[in-house]
């Protein structure tokens, strides 16, 4: 173990062992770019820096995003949607947080387990470390160990990815007691790796109380007194509002921030994302940062063509307006369903169509399941995303079993698929209660059921089947047309339980087409119904693949055909 932990350091004489430098590491050759918050949280730091990184990738730059999250889980596999939004899933199996995602649509890229950390992650290490005798009866400190740790990770970072720019985004705000060694680390890098090689980016907040009517930037002053007061002296800072800021802001920030006044940007609501690269752009936001870091000229913007075509391709004027029901349990906040949310973006700007979205709580849904079908009027098709857990079940079924009657185009994500199954198991193959372990542990019809694989698993964290794995695709289907006739597609999974084997001939037999399945196991992967305009279930979460420009071929399918119910074609 300590040979492991020798290896990917470079000072392997140092009697203490604290060496955050990698094996091979030439300082100056990846330059980073830091982005803390301030004032509060909730300003859009993860959508500020993913843009941000949009703009400078379109400058032929290769970036490396990471998020340092404060909190002491290992992944956010484990958290709650209500209280931090969705889960999101790499391809290398890494739950992460949603913000992984906005980097993963705006870099167009596929990211892994090197671009996110949490600081539980950082103690893990260090304290494995320990335990192998590896500090060598040196006392393990806060510092140098824990910001070491830290450098140590963003550093890798730097060197797997060769990246150019690595992108720092440091979850949490400014004076919040747990990043403190997340905010002492990036001062300890910019220090080491010397001023020209790293820029800090403060996004901060101006506040415009209503009965003032009237920006006030005092919050946003002592929190950039508070960054300073950790010894970090912002480079650029960005100020974000609401609407746009008066003059006499920019110059209130930048004397108090010793930040030069043209340096001091504004973001506010554009009620577009996708606006965002372009207009930072357009401010020179990106050229400033660069400038710090002397790439300014290395990477001209060459006259910006390639991000006025994305922005033109992702904006688009709607020649038709349809409504997709989302019925889930967690409707009260969006963040949950960012993802499906980001899906039928992509699907819109592709098709022209503005899509509303209408939240059906499954869990009123329970009290009468009539309610239903007066839920899903006036809606042109319906998505059951994934879940876990008993509450909202009967009503998602419910749901499922009124597309399928009606002819209401039906996307079953994850559990949405599994609920699809019960529905139909249920009413179409006529299986007494049937039902998924989930719910009714013991049941005699549990149509779905953990995977084998599953079964000895203990604990929580990170346990589920997870990740990227292949599909095997039925030629003729309608899966098979969707994903433009490719027999074997990849898609990211998250799921502990999957079709009972025993159930597939009945429900075969009474009309349900398997189209994708797993390789080499008998994981059903993709359902759908022959005869009905446009039903499909997928065990895996096809929206964590969908991107601006390439919208995931399974919500593409589901956008035509509520256009096709709602126009005729
Ligand atoms: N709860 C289901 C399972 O574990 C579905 C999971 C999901 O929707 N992500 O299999």
């Amino acid at each position: 173990m300590n040979e492991k932990f020798l290896a990917e350091i470079s000072d392997k004489s140092s009697g203490e062992r604290f060496s955050a430098f990698p094996e091979g590491y030439v300082k100056g050759r990846t330059k980073y770019v830091i982005i803390t918050g301030s004032v509060m949280s909730g300003i859009g730091k993860g959508i500020f820096s993913s843009a941000l990184g949009k703009t400078l990738k379109d400058r032929g730059m290769n970036v490396a995003p990471i998020k340092v999250e404060a909190y002491l889980n290992i992944d956010s596999g484990t958290l709650s949607p209500y209280r931090h939004g969705e889960v999101f899933v790499l391809d290398d199996g890494t739950e992460t947080d949603m913000d992984l995602g906005s980097y993963e649509r705006f870099l167009d890229t596929g990211l892994s387990k090197d671009n996110f950390t949490t600081h539980g992650q950082i103690y893990k290490r260090i304290i494995e470390k320990e335990r192998a005798g590896f500090y060598q009866g040196r006392d393990v400190q806060y510092i140098p160990h824990v910001t070491g740790e830290t450098k140590l990770v963003l550093r890798n970072l730097a060197m797997k990815s060769k990246a150019d720019i690595v992108l720092i985004e440091i979850g949490g705000t400014v004076g919040d007691y747990e990043n403190l060694f997340a905010m002492e680390s990036v001062r300890e890098l910019i220090y080491e790796e010397g001023r020209e090689n790293a820029c800090l980016v403060n996004l901060t907040y101006i506040l415009e109380p209503h009965h003032l009517g009237e920006f006030k930037s005092k919050a946003a002053q002592l929190g950039l007194r508070h960054l300073m007061s950790l010894g970090l002296q912002p480079d650029v800072v960005v100020c974000r509002s609401e609407r746009p800021i008066t003059g006499n802001v920019k110059e209130k920030i930048s004397m108090n921030a010793n930040v030069p006044i043209e340096m001091v940007f504004n973001t506010y609501d554009v009620g577009n994302i996708y606006e965002l690269p372009l207009f930072y752009r357009e401010q020179g936001l990106d050229s400033a940062i660069l400038g710090t870091i002397n790439l300014d000229r290395k990477f001209p913007v060459n006259g910006s063509k390639s991000l006025k075509d994305w922005t033109a391709r992702n904006i688009v004027e709607p020649e038709k307006e349809i409504t997709i029901g989302v019925a889930g349990k967690y409707t009260g906040t969006s963040d949950t369903y960012i993802s499906i949310v980001k899906a039928l973006e992509h699907c819109s700007a592709a098709l022209k169509v503005k899509v509303g979205i209408k939240w059906i709580e499954t869990t009123d849904l329970e009290k009468d399941l009539g309610k239903a079908e007066h839920e899903m009027s006036g809606i042109d098709g319906i998505i059951i995303p994934g879940g876990f857990g008993t509450r909202g079940v009967e009503g998602k079924i419910a749901c499922a079993g009124h597309a399928r009657k009606s002819g209401i185009p039906f996307l079953g994500i994850c559990y949405g698929f599994q609920m699809a199954v019960i529905e139909f198991a249920r009413n179409v193959c006529g299986i007494k209660g049937a039902n998924t372990e989930e719910v009714k542990k013991d049941a005699e019809n549990n149509v779905i059921c953990i995977l084998p694989e599953q079964e000895e698993v203990e604990g929580l964290g990170g346990t589920l089947r997870l990740g990227g794995f292949d599909i095997k695709v039925k030629k003729g289907t309608l899966a098979h047309e969707l994903y433009g006739k490719k027999e074997k597609v990849r898609e990211r999974f998250r799921h502990r339980f999957n079709v009972n084997t025993k159930f597939i001939d009945i429900l075969e037999k009474s009309g349900m087409v398997f189209s994708g399945m797993a390789p080499s196991k008998r994981i059903m992967q993709i359902l759908e119904l022959p005869g009905h305009p446009f039903f499909i279930g997928t065990q895996y979460h096809a929206e964590f693949t969908s991107r601006p420009l390439k919208p995931n071929p399974v919500y593409l399918g589901l956008v035509k055909a509520a256009l096709k119910r709602k126009y005729g074609k």
